[in-house]
């Protein structure tokens, strides 16, 4: 059995969601099984959930939900199928809009609870349309509905270390029809909806992939799989055939948004193969992502990625530094402001470190909780660039070729850093220099 996650772009319109059958149909004839299937909510409508629930707080709610009815309407439309399906979930999803009127206020549960109807609305869909394509026994299926409990982190809940026996149990009277489960979204311990975090459907995938023990969990996306750049920058970026997860983990916590960063862990813990698929090319190999991937000694770094709007923040302090404790009270102040550190570098009298938390109130309690013990300056705007591959490991003047490349472009590095895995090279620049960066880049390292 395989699991297969269509993410938004594949929910996109009509003719996509088609396709995805289509690649359903196939699947069940190649293997004989069905598989279980996992699905985004239809391209953008998470964000239109989000705004519609920002938007509700100053009273703007018939609009929005409009504007989403409208597009589930066409898409329903566009399937020839009932208009009745998801009415209840649309109705639901007004009410609330209007509670959060009311009380004049949206939370992080709240956010939660609104976005939590995209997938609610693409599963059912997809399923209704199974059906009608002959597949009696399709069904959606709500995931928390399966099992999956997350802790209470609203907006980037994880999995709490039960839920795969609990999805294990719960999918067994379900076993034989063919399941269309919610991406993105589980419960918590009180029976909150929770998600967690942007892109999480893959996430989703691989755990229940995990937790069902299936031999493979097929991400399909309008990529023709992981490739060495991201193809919106680099026009010629080219897809990767295999990738470790380790190299995998990397590129996705540094800012390849092909891949939600925790979808290797579940694989991994269970060894199971995350193939990356195009969901307009399924002939296309695609990446296949196992725990030991494959080193070219032509090609030892894999992948240039990026994670733009990070900040940097610089402690400087002549006094303090060296002498011990500093760097503990340091860091206390970041575990009690909730600001976690991506990267870090540190000289005689200073510290540097990155973090993608970028709300002015959170910045404003860290500097002045700082500033008790140094100086502090904080800047936005900033992007890290890493570039992945395990064949880094063996292969000296990596770095150099990568520094000349970003001075060519004149550009100064702002930060370096390299992880204890050997397996990046990571740097700070600024947003505004990202093409010209990357596009240096990946010249030098693929020609
Ligand atoms: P999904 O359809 O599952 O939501 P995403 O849109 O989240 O898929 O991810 C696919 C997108 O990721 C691509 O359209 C591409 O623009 C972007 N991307 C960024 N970096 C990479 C990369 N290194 N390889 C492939 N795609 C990348
Ligand atoms: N719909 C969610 C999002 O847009 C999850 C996903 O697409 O994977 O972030
Ligand atoms: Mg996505």
């Amino acid at each position: 059995m395989v699991v297969m996650k269509f993410g938004g772009t594949s929910m996109g319109n009509p003719d996509a969601i088609r396709r995805c059958a289509e690649l359903v149909e196939r699947d069940i004839k190649q293997r004989g099984k069905k598989p279980v299937v996992v699905v985004s909510a239809y391209s953008k409508i998470t964000d239109k959930l989000l705004d519609a629930a920002k938007r509700a707080v100053k009273g703007d709610i018939d609009g929005p939900v409009h504007e989403i009815a409208k597009r589930h309407h066409e898409i329903l439309k566009g399937l020839d199928l009932p208009k009745e399906i998801g009415e209840k979930n649309l109705s639901e999803l007004h009410d609330l809009l209007r509670g959060i009127h009311m009380v004049k206020e949206v939370t992080p549960r709240l956010y939660d609870y609104v976005s939590s109807f995209g997938e609610r609305l693409s599963s059912k869909t997809f399923a209704a349309l199974l059906r009608a394509r002959g597949h009696g026994d399709s069904e959606a299926i709500n995931a928390y509905d399966l099992g999956f409990t997350t802790d209470s982190r609203f907006m980037n809940a994880r999995p709490l270390p039960d839920t795969y026996e609990k999805i294990a149990e719960a999918f067994k009277p379900h076993a034989h029809k063919l399941v269309v489960i919610t991406g993105f979204i589980g419960k918590d311990k009180n029976g909150d909806i929770t998600t967690i975090g942007r892109s999480g459907s893959d996430y989703t995938a691989a755990i229940f992939g995990a937790a069902l023990g299936v031999d493979e969990i097929q991400v399909w996306k309008d990529v023709p799989g992981v490739m060495t750049s991201d193809p919106t920058v680099i026009k010629d970026a080219h897809p990767l055939p295999k990738l470790s997860f380790e190299e995998a983990s990397e590129l996705a916590y540094y800012g390849a948004e092909v891949l939600h960063p925790a979808t290797m862990v579940p694989a991994m813990k269970r060894g199971i193969p995350v193939r990356v698929l195009h969901t307009f090319d399924p002939e296309a190999p695609g990446t296949v992502i196992t725990p030991h991937g494959e080193t070219d000694s032509k090609h030892p770094v894999k992948s240039i990625v990026y994670k733009e709007d990070q900040v940097l923040i610089n402690v400087r302090s002549e006094r303090m530094l060296g002498t011990e404790g500093f760097m503990a009270r340091m860091f206390n102040i970041f575990e009690r402001n909730h600001i976690v550190i991506d990267m870090i570098s540190t000289s005689e009298v200073s510290v540097s470190m990155t973090t993608d938390v970028t709300e002015g109130h959170k910045l404003d309690t860290l500097r002045r909780d700082l500033e008790e013990i140094a100086k502090v300056d904080i800047q936005k705007d900033k992007c890290i660039v890493a570039l992945v591959g395990e064949g880094m490991k063996h292969t000296v003047g990596l770095a150099a070729r990568a520094f000349k490349s970003v001075a060519a472009s004149q550009v100064s590095l702002q930060m370096i850093s390299q992880g204890a895995s050997e397996i990046n090279i990571t740097f700070l620049i600024d947003n505004s220099q990202i093409p010209t960066v990357i596009k240096g880049l990946h010249k030098e390292f693929f020609g």
